[in-house]
């Protein structure tokens, strides 16, 4: 039996007095996070909200999104985590689907929350942020607390985030509290020694998006460290809080490094008090991650997870050690394969990374499965979806990522690219990421995304999106020619659009159906 929050009250037994949350207006310390955890929790027992009931958080990174979530679960609840950039469209699927009894947002969402409430369950809208002090928080929502919590099952769900919808219709995944509270431990170990009191970390991704839920705030949370939530990305403002309050941890999107090494200024800041920079959620360019070391003395480590594995899976780490390009080798209590469509183990190439037209690489790619304590009871009211993603195999379940990669003998993996992503031209298979490696390395190229786009003669064709260094003098000729030298001359883009930016999920995510679309 145990309720992930329990991994938070445990902190503060240990050390109620040490800081746990830091923004610029405020300080709550473990003790103070403990008190709102316990009235917000009793503000729901006492509207007769509770075990198995759904809260939508619609916030972005503020205080009260730890605070509600912890409540939430305290109470036996489950949490619904929103994007808070999502409008009508968007939160009416997450809270019709979900049949969340309440939201928790800001004054300024909730016309959207109005404008869909109708066709919902949702009995109580919860407002933060209107009036400066502590029971600012929520208003007069927050009851009589006891500090108890309600306790779960290990397989009771716990939080029911939604994919971001790239495939389809957003699916929510069943987290249970065994599956958060196993990787946001496991998350925590990726620091040598742990996190402790002495660790804080740059709360910038996004706590709706697992990634920043639990590898930033619970992993944070569950250790005792300081996190500093920031609800908006400015890569100004990460940087000088990092040097500032001398940081010692942060975790960022490639798209966020890219940021930070592309700020005429970038070389300015003093990165050296963080131990770790951990970057997920898609592949980093290796360009990116050679100019941030050049930079800054200071490492990223690369990893790996999805939604649907309560993120993490994979990680580079400084104890277990590191490989450029790679995503690592499992965390504890992780199992991965790589299998062909006839759900056969390939075996690993001896060393990886592979050069991208090694002859062995089509021998040694499949899709990436795991299994282990971290990966979703299922999806949300979709037994066919939920059955299409596993395979049961010696004694495990395991969890189909759609993802295609390989792994070499020392337990590395590599993902050369989604599988979706995948260009079919003129019979040939190319996988962008390949491409926009390459785009990545060339002097004038700021920022690089390629897709296939329907061609009548050659099924598809590769097209590159190009976002230019300030003052590049650079033709689309030029970036062919580029690519032609380099690459296998079916990979190279027939097309190179120019674009000021391009569309990114606020995950950071290049919206490649967009770009398609264009
Ligand atoms: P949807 O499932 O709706 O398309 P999504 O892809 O944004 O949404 P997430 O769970 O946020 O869902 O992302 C998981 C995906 O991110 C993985 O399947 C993989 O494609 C990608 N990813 C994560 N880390 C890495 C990495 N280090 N290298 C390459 N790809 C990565």
């Amino acid at each position: 039996m145990v309720n992930l929050t329990a991994s938070v009250a445990d902190t503060v037994s240990d050390q109620a007095d040490s800081p746990a949350i830091v923004t610029e207006e405020r300080t709550l310390t473990y003790d103070d996070l403990w008190e709102r955890i316990s009235g917000f929790a009793a503000g729901l027992e006492e509207r007769g909200v509770g075990v198995d009931d759904r809260v939508a958080i619609y916030l972005p990174n503020v205080p009260e999104f730890v605070l509600t979530f912890h409540g939430t679960l305290a109470a036996g609840g489950v949490v619904v985590p929103m994007n808070p950039q999502y409008r009508t469209r968007e939160i009416s699927h997450l809270l019709a689907d979900s049949g969340a009894k309440v939201v928790v947002t800001l004054p300024d969402l909730v016309p959207v929350v109005d404008a869909v409430r109708e066709d919902t369950n949702v009995e109580h809208v919860v407002t933060v942020g209107e009036s400066e002090g502590d029971a600012a928080f929520f208003g007069d929502f927050l009851g009589d607390g006891d500090g108890e919590i309600e306790p779960r099952d290990d397989d009771d769900l716990a939080v029911q985030p939604y994919t971001s919808g790239t495939t389809g219709t957003p699916k929510g995944v069943k987290l249970t509290h065994h599956n958060l509270t196993s990787n946001a431990h496991g998350a925590a170990a990726l620091a040598p020694g742990g996190i402790d009191s002495e660790d804080s970390l740059l709360g910038v991704l996004p706590l709706f998006h697992i990634y920043g839920m639990t590898v930033c705030m619970n992993a944070t949370l569950f250790s005792g460290g300081v996190f500093y939530p920031l609800p908006t990305w400015d890569a100004q403002q990460a940087l000088s809080l990092i040097e500032e309050a001398e940081l010692t941890l942060m975790h960022g999107v490639p798209a966020m490094y890219n940021d930070i090494i592309n700020q005429p200024n970038a070389a300015d800041f003093d990165l050296s008090s963080l131990r770790l920079a951990g970057v997920g959620g898609g592949g980093i360019p290796i360009e990116v991650l050679r100019r941030f070391e050049e930079l800054y003395d200071a490492k990223i480590y690369e990893g790996y997870g999805l939604t649907e594995t309560s993120p993490v899976t994979h990680f580079n780490t400084p104890e277990k050690g590191r490989r450029v390009g790679s995503i690592g080798t499992t965390i504890d209590g992780v199992s991965a394969r790589i299998v062909n469509d006839d759900f056969e183990e390939l075996p690993p190439v001896e060393k990886g990374p592979l050069a991208e037209d090694d002859a062995e690489l089509d021998d040694v790619t499949g899709e990436i499965v795991i299994a282990g304590p971290n990966v979703m009871a299922g999806y949300a009211g979709l037994p066919d979806a939920t059955a299409e993603a596993f395979t049961e195999a010696d004694g495990k379940r395991w969890f189909h990522t759609g993802d295609i990669g390989y792994w070499d003998e020392d337990g590395f993996f590599y993902v050369v690219d989604r599988k979706k992503h995948m260009i079919n031209t003129a019979g040939y298979n190319v996988y962008p990421r390949e491409v926009e490696e390459l785009l990545f390395e060339h002097p004038a190229v700021a920022d690089a995304a390629v897709v296939g786009i329907p061609d009548e003669r050659r099924n598809e064709t590769v097209k590159a999106f190009v976002v230019t260094v300030p003052d590049a003098d650079v033709t689309e000729e030029e970036i062919q020619e580029y690519c032609l030298d380099n690459l296998a001359a079916y990979k190279h883009p027939r097309e190179v659009a120019f674009v000021d930016e391009l569309p990114r999920t606020t995950t950071g995510k290049v919206q490649k159906f967009e770009l398609r679309q264009q």
